[in-house]
């Protein structure tokens, strides 16, 4: 059983690690994120909430994190252990949470505020297709304008500076004293987030002698 909780600001490829390890690994991934997209796209009274939130530039309340989350952990439904990805966001959820379950590792995946400013600034939407682009790494050919259905592309509503701004000071606030807490109990591991996304997923394998990815993606 191999139990982790993974951390990282936004825009720090947080899912993108997480997703590769539960793949590859068997981990069930329990993304907050992704309870609450779920939420949103199926229009119910939490997804209201989260929508209202994210326009704001907040953070979700920690009293909906830790209810969805609560529920989601009860369902017991790994067999090869999971993959912590949202939570716990608080002392004292990490507390609680650490009375029930024990782990083998904090993923501390690292990115200055600036880098990720860079990163998400230049994400863009398409207003047609709604296919994702970055003007840094996924770039159209023509600018602004979507390769498959050249519909223009528009930022996301939160990503402005200002919301951005809003969220990095949140999460830093949030984040410092949990990180703490799993810094004295020794479980935390750092990785320098700014690295290409295998090369951080070879370090982490490494790391906690686990298989090596098995398919290199070019
Ligand atoms: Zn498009």
């Amino acid at each position: 059983m191999r139990k982790f909780v993974i951390m990282g600001v936004q825009g720090s490829g947080k899912g993108t690690q997480a997703g590769m390890l539960a793949a590859d690994l068997d981990l069930v991934h329990l993304s907050v994120g992704d309870i609450f997209r779920w939420h949103v796209q199926h229009h119910t009274k939490i997804g209201a909430q989260v929508r209202r939130t994210m326009a704001a530039g907040a953070m979700v309340d920690d009293a909906l994190v830790e209810g969805v989350m609560g529920d989601r952990l009860a369902w017991h439904d790994w067999n090869y252990g999971f993959i912590l990805d949202g939570f716990p966001r608080t002392v004292r959820q990490a507390e609680f949470f650490l009375e029930s379950y024990d782990i083998d590792a904090v993923i501390n995946l690292e990115m200055p505020d600036s880098v990720v400013r860079e990163r998400v600034l230049a994400r863009r939407l398409c207003s047609g297709c709604g296919l994702d682009w970055n003007l840094l790494a996924h770039r159209p050919k023509v600018p602004d304008v979507c390769d498959i259905c050249l519909s223009a592309l528009v930022a996301r509503e939160d990503d402005n500076l200002l919301a951005l701004g809003a969220r990095l000071r949140d999460y830093h606030d949030k984040t410092a004293p949990v990180l703490a807490l799993f810094e004295r109990k020794e479980f935390v591991a750092q990785f320098d987030a700014t690295q290409p996304v295998n090369a951080i997923q070879h370090e982490i394998r490494t790391r906690f002698g686990l298989p090596t990815l098995a398919t290199q993606s070019e």
